[in-house]
């Protein structure tokens, strides 16, 4: 799986894909991570400033990301993609459809390549949704600053869908009874004079009272 993100503060994502499951299975080249920046698709006036943004038509506060070097961006990533027909491309947008483990499976199954977008400010110029027929994604019901953290999540839970990412591929939660609720050493844990124990059923050796205590909590 490849993903291609657009955004203008790549270096968001250094220590986070260069860490843990995702860091091992970028190395392993089970998945790749590219980057693009609008920035990259302006060309430099003399004072060398390049905005990527502008004032919203209609009024209101905060800026809209232009059209152009968004498009251009996006153009660069899907020249380098082989299977055309293979490409989803993702806007981010707080109040879409939101994104899902089940989603992320049929990604992983049905796309090679995904393009990301990352907005900023007030969000993209809506017609770049309108030309490249993007699909709207939410992570969630709260307005973050920007779609980098979405991005990653969705790098992530796409990831593990991956056979090879997860050092075992049935340990996915959504295929296997599991809890929220767990516990490692000490058994007996003392903490400001108060004794906290494991739950009895977690040390009973019967997998069939603990998968069924599992599913309760
Ligand atoms: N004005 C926009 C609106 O009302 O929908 C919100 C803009 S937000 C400050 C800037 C960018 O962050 C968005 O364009 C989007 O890419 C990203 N973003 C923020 N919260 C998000 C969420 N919950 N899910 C997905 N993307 C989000």
């Amino acid at each position: 799986m490849k993903f291609h993100i657009i955004t203008i503060f790549p270096d968001i994502f250094d220590s986070y894909l260069n860490e843990s499951i995702i860091g091992r299975a970028i190395k392993n080249k089970l998945i790749s991570v590219k980057f693009y920046n609008p920035r990259d698709f302006i060309k430099a006036p003399k004072n060398n400033y390049r905005p990527v943004d502008d004032k919203p038509y209609g009024g209101g506060p905060g800026m809209v990301m232009r059209a152009e070097p968004l498009l251009k961006a996006i153009e660069k990533a899907i020249s380098k993609i082989k299977n055309k027909k293979k490409i989803l491309i993702i806007n981010f947008i707080p109040s879409a459809e939101k994104f899902t483990t089940n989603y992320a499976k049929t990604i992983s199954k049905k796309y090679t390549d995904v393009i990301l977008i990352c907005g900023r400010y007030e969000g993209i110029d809506a017609r770049v949704d309108k030309i490249l027929k993007t699909k709207k994604l939410s992570i969630g019901d709260y307005v973050l600053t920007g779609g980098e953290i979405p991005a990653m999540i969705l790098v992530d839970c796409v990831s593990r869908q991956i056979e090879g990412v997860l050092g075992n591929f049935d340990s996915r939660e959504e295929e296997r009874v599991s809890s929220s609720e767990v516990y490692t050493r000490p058994e007996k844990l003392v903490y400001k004079g108060k004794k906290y124990n494991v739950p009895k059923i977690l040390l009973s050796g019967n997998h069939k009272l603990i998968e069924n205590w599992k599913q309760k909590k």
